[in-house]
């Protein structure tokens, strides 16, 4: 069968595989310099600049995990029909001191510290409380039972979280938990994006009748917004090697990474690949991954530079599945590729070995209950609506050639990807 003269898989020389280009990228780029202090409420998504330790424990002190009785272990009855006084009350963020003697009891609220010598709670609900206000306490409970030692979930000294980490909600309340206020994070990189091609108008622009109004930009900025970076809009370059060129030299100067999209195949008008090389140096160029093929990864004046597909469905791949890693190292995260869910196939399929694949599939109930992935029908590295009307991504290994129904395959939700 014929090729096509523009499809870069009809030139020669190897595709480098995906994991090549990974290794590639950890090796040369390094976490971008400067370090920032940021309070609790904007600390969701940045990247600790050191490990954190905890400066106590958690919980501070020891208390009590339910609404009940608080007892010493020791008293604890063998049989039924034990009774006790009740010889006061702690309620939470009260004081605790309160003392008992033996054979008596404290009643004690959830969060409320541990009267001195009590280490067991009753739960109320297993309490009989008799008319002139003594208790009946059942037998057998094991000692300890219902009560948060101090330091159980974190304690003094330990380190909670390493630096390096993205921080999510729970680390967020995590620091919180321990008191601190400001953390340090690393500050957030720069990022240049830019669209190409003389088809390519902003929306809001007169559109003429064989142009398009950009989308791969705005979905760019989205999920550079989401990993914590500052963007930089260039908007969109003429399909022209100098101006191209002019741009992208000035851009390398205020960011840490430019991003393009479009220009990078070998048509006669893809001229990023040729503008990169006039002020800079290309590293790779053709991807073995599809959606994708043509992504350029290249230095700028010291600045990474990493060209996507202009095809929408290329651009979102390419985009997770090399820029979001680079990004990742930019950062100064380590880079954990996304767990692939397990899940069986609802269609069939056939690929080229040497490639990785990405096929847009979405969640469907198959007749036992278990969830299984069903391909969108078309395939156009184009279709927007691909991508908006499925869960995520089947992930087809090199060495992979087809795909059975009912073969296990592995399900990238959009989730883990953005
Ligand atoms: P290219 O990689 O420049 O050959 O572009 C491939 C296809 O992607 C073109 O036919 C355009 O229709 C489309 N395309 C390129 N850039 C964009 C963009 N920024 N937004 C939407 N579609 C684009
Ligand atoms: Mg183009």
């Amino acid at each position: 069968m014929a090729q096509l003269s523009d499809d870069c898989f009809a030139f020669g020389g190897p595709l480098l595989p995906v994991d090549e280009a990974l290794t590639m990228l950890a090796d040369r780029l390094e976490p971008a310099d400067g370090v920032e202090s940021v309070p609790l409420t904007g600390l969701d998504g940045r990247v600790l600049a050191k490990d954190m330790a905890a400066p106590m424990p958690l919980p501070p002190f020891t208390n009590s995990a339910v609404d009940g009785y608080a007892l010493d272990g020791a008293a604890i009855p063998m049989k039924d029909g034990a009774i006790f006084t009740v010889a006061g009350r702690v309620q939470a963020g009260a004081s605790a001191d309160i003392t008992a003697a033996a054979g008596e009891t404290v009643r004690v609220f959830t969060g409320a510290p541990m009267p001195a010598g009590m280490d067991t709670v009753f739960m109320q609900e297993d309490v009989r409380v008799k008319g002139d206000g003594r208790v009946v306490l059942p037998p057998g409970l094991r000692r300890g039972a219902n009560v948060r030692p101090a330091g159980e979930d974190v304690e003094a000294g330990q380190v909670v979280l390493e630096a390096g980490h993205r921080m999510r909600p729970q680390d967020v309340a995590l620091a919180a938990a321990l008191g601190f206020t400001r953390v340090e994070v690393r500050r957030r990189i720069r990022v240049a994006v830019v669209s190409t091609g003389n088809e390519i108008v902003a929306p809001g622009m007169p559109r003429g009748p064989a142009q398009l109004f950009d989308s791969n930009r705005f979905m760019l900025v989205s999920m550079l917004t989401r990993l914590g970076c500052t963007v930089e809009d260039l908007d969109i370059l003429r399909d022209d090697r100098n101006a191209t060129a002019s741009v992208l030299a000035k851009a390398a100067a205020g960011n840490d990474l430019i991003l393009a999209s479009g220009g990078v195949s070998t048509g006669e008008a893809d001229f990023v690949k040729a503008a990169v090389e006039s002020v800079g140096s290309l590293v790779f160029w053709r991807l073995g991954i599809k959606p994708g093929r043509p992504v350029a990864m290249g230095v700028i004046g010291g600045t990474p530079f990493i060209g996507l597909p202009g095809n929408p469905v290329a651009s979102f791949v390419t985009f997770t599945h090399i820029a979001r890693p680079a990004i990742f190292a930019l950062s100064g995260t380590p880079f954990q590729p996304p767990v692939a869910v397990p899940l069986r196939a609802a269609f069939s399929y056939k690929k080229k070995a040497g490639r990785r694949e990405y096929v847009r599939v979405s969640l469907q109930r198959a007749a036992g209950g278990a969830l299984e992935a069903v391909k969108f029908p078309r395939e156009g590295a184009g279709l927007l609506s691909s991508l908006v009307e499925t869960d995520g991504l089947v992930e087809l290994g090199e060495e992979v050639t087809a795909v059975q129904p009912g073969q296990m395959v592995a399900f990238l939700p959009y989730s883990t990807l953005l």
